[in-house]
């Protein structure tokens, strides 16, 4: 660049003696930079509005630094600062990150990543039109949730299924459409919270159902159930304590005693899983977590589930259970206000599809892939990366070594279990904050590197770089930035 802006006026002694007056007006003009290679050829990437703007800004900013009694910028400076604030703006917001957090699941992080065949899927029905709610058999009139309704069943058990925006709508729908100025009889003990924005109670309350809280917070009884129902009672609700355990002197119902309860009054039981894979996990090693076909087989009417959770898919909340039930809830106008789109049907279809072959899933759906890496694999992609972190950092005073780690699932699954992992750990050598300056020079990498800080030390777990990114990664370090 340098070369082809030589005609632009540089920084010198001569300019820094001279009144601003002056300097302002030696500036180059917009026309006069417009014409440099570099922006000729930025205007062709950006489009000429684009470059026009930045560079008016850039020039403002020139000017601003001169009345502040700073000399005048270079053209080159001018041109490479037009650039980079181009670059940036250039850059999409919803940014792809390397997720080392440590959480597979991570909700701020957009939890599940999706299986290649999702991956097509959404791209064939983004690209051209699609039978979204068209019965190509009949020519009339379809239903969007028949592309998933008999998948769902299958690999539930349950009747009939539809499917809303995400498992909060999917629990709203369901108050909303069953409960409306009656009573839903909860434990107390499944009260949960999950990320601040989704409560039991304020859900309850929104869907205008009153929450009848039974037992105590470590124990509930079948009775309590028993005691509380009244005329008034629209059914009996279980959460799945997806982000908390309750541990010591505890007691819950099982769920088929609650739905026995709950039918010998005419009534239904329903349950919130959460998470919900539909799969048996520990076949891979992984712990138990209740499935929606558990739910069913023990007596619920109506499960629902989110999409992006363990099952691997897309953001969507899932209802399974009784016809006569999810018609209602189909019938309620809110469900038109709370539908997906055909992107995501498209990947939930794809998903769903890759259930049914249940003994190549964890291949092929990518979720299940990396919470099954062995702590081995994860090892010796540690011991591989080490070198080119390590050279990276030789600027700043820390030691970065391999070490064993625990992953957690996340997305309020299986709260208290950790998988063996391991990673990349950065320590400090000595005190003064380098921790904080690393993480964020981190963050600030071409694909940002999202870390944790723990226990005065900086924790890259390696779970989820999956190693056809490694490369990736390590070219990328050599971009870090020097300890500011
Ligand atoms: C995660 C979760 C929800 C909310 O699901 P979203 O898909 O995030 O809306 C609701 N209930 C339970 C028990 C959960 O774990």
């Amino acid at each position: 660049m340098k070369a082809q802006s030589s005609a632009l006026p540089a920084a010198n002694a001569a300019a820094a003696e001279t009144k601003p007056p002056a300097l302002l007006a030696s500036l180059p003009a917009v026309d006069r930079l417009l014409g440099e290679a570099a922006l000729q050829q930025a205007i062709a990437v950006h489009g000429r509005s684009q470059v026009v703007q930045a560079l008016r800004a850039t020039l403002a900013a020139a000017r601003s630094a001169i009345l502040a009694g700073s000399g005048v910028a270079a053209g080159d400076t001018l041109i490479a600062d037009t650039l980079a604030a181009l670059e940036i703006a250039a850059r999409p917001n919803l940014r792809r990150v390397f997720n080392l957090t440590g959480t597979v699941l991570h909700t701020n992080l957009g939890r599940a990543t999706l299986p290649e065949e999702a991956i097509a899927a959404m791209v064939d029905a983004a690209r051209h039109p699609c039978a979204l709610e068209y019965d190509l058999a009949s020519g009339g009139r379809g239903d969007r949730d028949d592309l998933v309704n008999e998948l769902l069943c299958e690999l539930t058990g349950a009747e009939a299924a539809t499917v809303v925006n995400n498992n909060a709508a999917a629990v709203f729908l369901l108050l909303n459409t069953l409960a409306q100025r009656k009573e839903v009889i909860v434990s107390r003990g499944e009260l949960v919270e999950i990320g601040g924005a989704f409560r039991v109670p304020d859900i309850m309350k929104r869907a205008g159902a009153k929450l009848v809280e039974v037992g105590c917070t470590n124990r509930t009884h079948a009775r309590d159930f028993e005691e509380a129902i009244g005329p008034r009672t629209a059914l009996l609700m279980k959460v799945h304590t997806s982000n908390y355990a309750v541990e010591g002197f505890t007691k819950a119902v099982p769920q088929a005693e609650i739905a026995a309860i709950a039918h010998a009054r005419g009534l239904p039981f329903v349950e919130d899983l959460g998470s919900g894979t539909l799969t048996a996990l520990e076949a891979w090693g992984l712990p138990h977590e209740p499935t929606p076909a558990e739910a069913i087989a023990a007596g619920a009417d109506l499960v629902t589930f989110s999409g992006d959770k363990l099952l691997g898919g897309p953001q969507a909340g899932i209802l399974v259970g009784r016809k006569a039930l999810i018609a209602r809830i189909k019938k309620n106008p809110l469900k038109r206000a709370l539908r997906v789109g055909k992107i995501t049907l498209a990947a939930l279809e794809a998903v769903l599809r890759l259930y049914r072959d249940p003994e190549r899933l964890p291949e092929r759906l990518e979720s299940l892939r990396l919470l099954s890496r062995s702590e081995a694999e994860i090892h010796a992609q540690a011991e591989h990366l080490r070198p080119a972190l390590a050279a990276a950092l030789a600027g700043w005073p820390v030691d970065v070594t391999v070490e064993s780690m625990r992953s957690q699932i996340g997305s309020g699954s299986l709260p208290v279990d950790r998988l063996p992992s391991a990673g990349l750990v950065c320590r400090p050598q000595r005190k003064g904050g380098v921790l904080n300056r690393l993480e964020k020079a981190l963050r600030e990498l071409p694909v940002p590197v999202v870390g944790r800080i723990a226990d005065n030390a900086l924790w890259l777990d390696l779970r989820c770089l999956r190693p056809a990114d490694d490369n990736e990664f390590a070219a990328q370090c050599g971009r870090l930035a020097r300890p500011g």
